[in-house]
């Protein structure tokens, strides 16, 4: 088996990224990707998400992103990434998925059911899409109703007429009650209150994105960038805000045969269960490497000046985490990607010994 210069894993906004940087710099690599065509999580987010209601998709490395649009997100951010495939002619190789990765001397070897390769470094973009978080609550499989997790929305549509309860206090939530508040009876909980900002610009995007390096750096599992920037409501929200959608209620303490119950004895019969609850990093199949600390999270190397270039595994330097933690949004994986191949290229030019890189940080 040939030994490759660097294999990523993940051919989302990150992914593909690191994958133009690596070619730049001559770096010879693959792009391993599990699903069945271009586009990352964006060609499975729901189909009613349009151009106009994301953030905002950031531009890949000499590629102008798709601005505003009705559109459906799910259909045009895929073909940017397909258009961006053929031109820049990354080796992108799907499906894929890759079950595990084992160190074997000075080598990463990277699984994926019967095939392996070989490889001298690891640019792992797997985002978090595949890894939907719900959270534990008392009497939740007994429940007669329906449950989703956002990663499973069909649209508005699908919950006509009936009462919904959505949990969970990030931007998903509140898109998601805009959409649900007009044809159905919507109840809105979250953990803590929701904190809602109409003032967010480039300094509080820096000190949101610096929150969540400081975590990654001290190994704990990374919070969501978007969970960090505040909540704003858009003009498409106006109508369910009027309808007293985003009236937030607590977080219940037990789920019920037929509704939901607080700890006060407060019983709310719903229909459904809507878990707006996020995501986690979908890195399961570094497990082997040992990447975690005792925090639960994979520590980075900080990039003194450069809170989104964290991408270095603290433990094993031949490891690059792009799209995760602080470089976990569309505007910071690019940069990542950048600086994923920048140390790929230290690493390949003067390899450092896994276990060892924690003595880089000081
Ligand atoms: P992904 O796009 O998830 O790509 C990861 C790729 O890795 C996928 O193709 C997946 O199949 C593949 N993969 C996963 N595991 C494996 C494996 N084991 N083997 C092989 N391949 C694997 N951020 C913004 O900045 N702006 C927004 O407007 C915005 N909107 C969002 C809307 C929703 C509904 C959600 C859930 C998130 C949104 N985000 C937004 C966050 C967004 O997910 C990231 O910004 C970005 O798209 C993630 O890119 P990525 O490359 O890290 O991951």
């Amino acid at each position: 088996m040939d030994i490759l210069d660097s294999v990523v894993i993940g051919a989302g906004q990150a992914g593909l990224a690191a994958s133009y940087f690596l070619r730049r710099r001559g770096i010879d690599h693959v792009v391993l990707d599990a699903n069945p065509g271009p586009g990352g999580a964006w060609q499975h987010r729901w189909a009613s998400l349009g151009m106009d209601d994301v953030h905002g998709v950031a531009d890949l490395p000499g590629a102008a992103a798709p601005g505003r649009s009705p559109r459906a997100a799910n259909v045009v951010v895929p073909d940017y990434f397909a258009g961006y495939e053929r031109e820049q002619g990354l080796p992108v190789v799907r499906p894929v998925r890759v079950d595990r990765v084992d160190g074997e001397g000075d080598l990463l070897v990277v699984r994926a059911g019967e095939r392996a390769w070989r490889t001298r470094t690891l640019v792992n973009a797997t985002g978090t899409w595949t890894r939907p978080f719900v959270p534990y609550y008392p009497g939740a499989a007994d429940f007669t109703g329906e449950q989703l997790h956002t990663a499973d929305y069909p649209g508005a549509e699908h919950f006509r007429g009936r009462r919904v309860v959505v949990v969970g206090g990030g931007a998903s939530a509140v898109q998601l009650l805009g959409e649900l508040a007009p044809v159905a009876d919507t109840l809105w909980v979250t953990r803590r209150p929701p904190v809602w900002r109409d003032d967010f610009d480039a300094a509080a995007g820096l000190a949101a994105v610096t929150a969540v390096e400081e975590r990654v750096r001290r190994g704990l599992p990374p919070a969501s960038v978007v969970s960090v920037t505040g909540l704003a409501l858009r003009p498409q929200e106006q109508e369910a805000a009027r309808l007293g959608a985003y009236d937030r209620l607590p977080m219940f303490a037990r789920v019920e045969r037929h509704g939901v119950r607080w700890a006060d004895g407060r019983f709310e019969a719903v229909d459904a269960i809507l878990w707006a609850t996020g995501f986690r990093p979908a890195v399961d199949h570094l497990a082997p490497l040992h990447l975690r600390g005792p925090e639960g999270g994979i520590a980075l190397l900080p990039v003194p000046g450069n809170v989104q270039g964290a991408t270095t595994a603290a433990r094993d330097p031949r490891v690059q985490l792009v799209g995760y933690g602080p470089s976990a949004s569309t505007i910071g994986a690019p940069r990542a990607g950048r600086q994923a191949a920048l140390a790929v290229a230290r690493q390949l030019a003067s390899p450092a010994v896994p276990g060892r890189a924690d003595d880089l940080t000081g």
